[in-house]
């Protein structure tokens, strides 16, 4: 059977190799190819043995997900829309900054969760990512990425993303054993060295699995805040009813011990006349007072058939004055790449939308094809 080998972690490589007859020092062999030099071609890992390179080319393949679409916004924010199996598809985005190049990653086909402002849990789950599918997100753009450096003349690209966030498509931590494995490969300095510091793990809030992470694989971590008290996220985000904000905050807490940064990252997308009156401002204050945090102020991405409108600028300036001047630190994020919908789920929903429908066409057809009434 054909092996992808981005589906292996390093003890998955040891086995293949192993497994295979060679020595354990090949499957660091691989490593380096594979994730330091995001080398897709046997043929181009020069320091292996003929007869090991002829193994590879025979019984395994390095296989990221297919490209649906490949677009690039004025700002430069690049966006992949990935094919990960029949009508499902997933987003990875690449936001360059001056100082650094960050990738935004998805963990899974579509999402359970429901959030009421998130075009992803408009779609429903599909399914959990494999590895391959995870980390192929990483391995895909940074080989791209250098690639169109070297094309550019950049004879000898460095690292173009040098951080990582968690915050695509999916709840990274219900697909904990395939996201861990991802973090350990891009922490790994024999593949692709990032700082634990540099990775962020972004969460709805699922606790139990908050403290899972803080022992198997402790990186930053941000949390999609979004309300501040329970009433208001019961509604936005169903998930507060199974682990309300005391159970969130004290998991918060306890993380903070095993991170390796001192604060948390509340994420809240202001959406205009529910959470952004100067009651939320003064309740979020409240509930953040005695933990080491910062919040990033999100401006909702409004799409087709979304229930809440973005909060003004002047408002969302008013609610970052608000926190500042009770003592928190308070940032607004930029909005990136709105021109080729770079928001969480809203190319690949389109995607899904319609191949639903086909779907169900051809359903439909194979239906009166076959004489069925309908
Ligand atoms: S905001 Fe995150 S957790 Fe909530 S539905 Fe969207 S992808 Fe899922």
């Amino acid at each position: 059977m054909t092996v992808n080998l981005l589906d292996l972690d390093a003890q998955g490589l040891v086995e293949f190799v192993t497994g295979a007859g060679q020595k354990p020092f090949r499957a660091r062999q691989l490593l380096h190819w594979l994730h330091q030099g995001c080398v897709g071609e046997f043929a181009q890992m020069t320091d292996l043995a003929r007869e090991f390179r002829d193994m590879l080319e025979r019984d395994a393949v390095i296989r990221a997900p297919a490209v649906v679409s490949d677009s690039t916004a004025a700002d430069g924010t690049r966006k992949w829309l990935l094919q990960v199996g029949t009508a499902n598809a997933i987003e990875t985005v690449f936001i360059p900054e001056t100082d650094r190049g960050t990738l935004c990653i998805s963990t899974q086909a579509g999402c359970a969760l429901d959030c009421g402002f998130c075009s992803t849990g408009k779609q429903g789950f599909n399914r959990n990512l494999g590895l391959g599918e995870i980390i192929g997100q990483l391995w895909w753009a940074e080989r791209t990425l250098r690639a169109d450096a070297c094309a550019a003349g950049d004879a000898q690209p460095g690292r173009m993303i040098s951080n990582v966030v968690f915050m695509g498509m999916g709840e990274p931590l219900l697909n904990f054993d395939n996201v861990v494995s991802a973090l350990r490969l891009m922490l790994d300095d024999h593949a692709y060295g990032l700082s634990r510091r540099r990775v962020t793990v972004s969460t709805s809030g699922i606790v139990p699995f908050i403290d899972r992470l803080a022992e198997a694989c402790p990186v930053s971590l941000a949390v999609s805040l979004h309300a501040p008290t329970d009433a208001l996220r019961d509604r936005i985000m169903p998930i507060n009813r199974k682990y309300p904000l005391r159970d969130l905050m004290a998991a918060c807490r306890r993380y903070l011990r095993h991170s390796p940064r001192d604060s948390i990252m509340f994420e809240y997308v202001m959406l205009a006349g529910v959470n952004d009156r100067d009651e939320d401002a003064q309740a979020l204050v409240a509930l953040l007072r005695d933990i080491p945090c910062k919040v990033n102020l999100i401006p909702f991405n409004p799409f087709p058939a979304a229930d809440f409108a973005r909060s003004s600028r002047d408002t969302i300036r008013h609610f970052a004055e608000q926190l500042t001047a009770a003592g928190l630190i308070a940032t607004t994020r930029k909005t990136r790449g709105d021109d080729i919908d770079a928001a969480c789920g809203q190319l690949a929903g389109r995607i899904e939308d319609r191949t639903r429908r086909v779907e169900r066409l051809v359903r439909r057809e194979s239906a009166r094809v076959a004489g069925v009434p309908q």
